[in-house]
């Protein structure tokens, strides 16, 4: 029997609970259109994973974890290296806070330059298994061109929605690699509708966040990699941007997993970092777990999302893991860029620095403890999208090519 049988039980809804046997792969619950997860044959993973092996396995991308993913043994991957980025401790910039264990993990830095890349790669596994030849996705940049990235190398055509305002890197990213891109004059809650009517019209395999249950899957490698470099530790904050809440959803599951084959004593507190003008999730946790549509206005644009997709189970994740929601205005996101990038060298876009800024405020309202293990999620490179903020950072100083103007403005300014 191949590999995805027999770890996989079955799949659950998150919102009615019903559950449905292992088999095919499909994207919603047949009794209410919730998302679904994947339910996982704990007893047998733990048989075939273990710490020692790991140690030895010089596979560093996420698929050194495919005892954990839903994906079969032997089956084609993608080419490029996803995940395994580094996490490095932040000592000066924790130190300025008054706290001893803070970490950056930095996944811009995998091969489209966003943590998109890690669902990606688990859904492009799937849709190989499954001889896909088109697969879309609605975006507000990254999932996109995460995939057009990882689709390249394969021959897989790509069909993507994107609202027109995305940043400019990031839509130039889909065109150089070659995806048919749609911009759509509206929202991503907009382009996404499109996407499903699409997918729908036509039988496309889809890989729209969180109505695909394969993302999720592959957004929870991020808490292995986290784990096995704190030497099979548990951190005890997490605190990760949040839009459609797929990220955050995945995270939870990544340290469930590792908690269920006994690779970790405890779970972390994971806190949601929402943009204030696009806090649905952080809202419907203060308002007895009701979803309402909010403006999704923020620089942020990768969280910028009217009504989240994964939303309740990112909700679900913030309540069992006694986590909580922290939001943050688009000026402290700009000052949380420059902090970042200054302190530790990580350059982020904006969303990716959205969990500094949290982190600021959990500070100030005293809810994180000055030696807890801390680890701020950094989705994102800052290269995707300067306009947001270029106007914040100054301008350099231009001089015309004659040394001694060089010296007299140096002179003047540094000496
Ligand atoms: C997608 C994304 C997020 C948020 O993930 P959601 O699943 O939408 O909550 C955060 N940061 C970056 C850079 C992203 O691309
Ligand atoms: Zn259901």
């Amino acid at each position: 029997m191949t590999k995805p049988e027999k770890i996989i039980l079955g799949y659950r809804c998150i919102a009615c609970g019903g559950t449905s046997g292992a088999g095919e792969m499909r994207y919603q619950c047949m009794h209410c259109g919730g998302n679904l997860e994947i339910l996982y044959d704990y007893e047998k993973i733990a048989g075939e994973i273990s710490k020692a092996k790991l140690a030895r396995n010089r596979d560093y991308s996420i698929f050194r974890y495919a005892p954990l993913l839903p994906i079969r043994e032997g089956g084609t991957r993608p080419a490029l290296l996803v995940g395994f980025t580094p996490l490095s401790r932040a000592r000066t910039l924790g130190g300025k806070y008054g706290l001893t264990r803070v970490y950056v993990k930095d996944d811009g830095r995998n091969p489209s330059a966003s943590a998109k890349d890690r669902a990606s790669a688990v859904v492009l596994a799937h849709a190989l298994e499954t001889g896909q030849k088109l697969i879309t996705c609605a975006s507000t940049g990254n999932a996109a061109s995460s995939i057009a990235c990882l689709t390249a190398p394969l021959g897989i055509k790509t069909v993507l929605f994107v609202p027109a305002s995305a940043p400019r890197a990031k839509i130039a990213q889909l065109l150089v690699f070659g995806a048919e891109v749609i911009a759509v004059e509206g929202s991503y809650d907009q382009a996404y509708e499109l996407s499903r009517l699409a997918t729908e019209e036509y039988g496309w395999y889809s890989r729209n966040t969180g109505f695909n249950p394969y993302t999720r899957e592959g957004k929870k490698t991020v808490s292995y990699e986290i784990c096995e470099q704190l030497g099979w530790e548990s951190p005890q904050a997490v605190f990760v941007p949040v839009g459609d809440g797929n990220m955050l959803s995945g995270v939870w599951k990544g340290f469930r997993d590792l908690y269920e084959i006994g690779f970790i004593r405890s779970l972390p507190r994971l806190l949601a970092c929402q943009a204030c003008g696009s806090n649905a999730v952080k809202r419907a946790l203060e308002s007895g777990g009701r979803f309402t549509p909010v403006s999704g206005k923020t620089i942020a644009d990768s969280i910028s999302v009217q009504m989240p997709r994964d939303g309740l189970a990112a909700l679900k994740a913030i309540q069992e893991s006694k986590g909580g929601a922290i939001c943050v205005e688009d000026a402290e996101i700009i000052e949380a860029i420059l902090e970042l990038a200054r302190e530790t060298g990580v350059f982020a876009e904006p969303a990716g620095a959205v969990p500094l800024a949290a982190l600021k405020k959990a500070v100030a309202e005293g809810t994180v403890g000055a030696d807890e293990c801390i680890v701020l999620l950094v989705s994102g490179n800052g290269l995707k999208d300067i306009d947001a903020f270029v106007n914040s950072v100054g301008v350099p100083l231009t001089v015309p090519p004659d040394f001694n103007e060089v010296k007299r403005i140096l002179e003047k300014r540094l000496i």
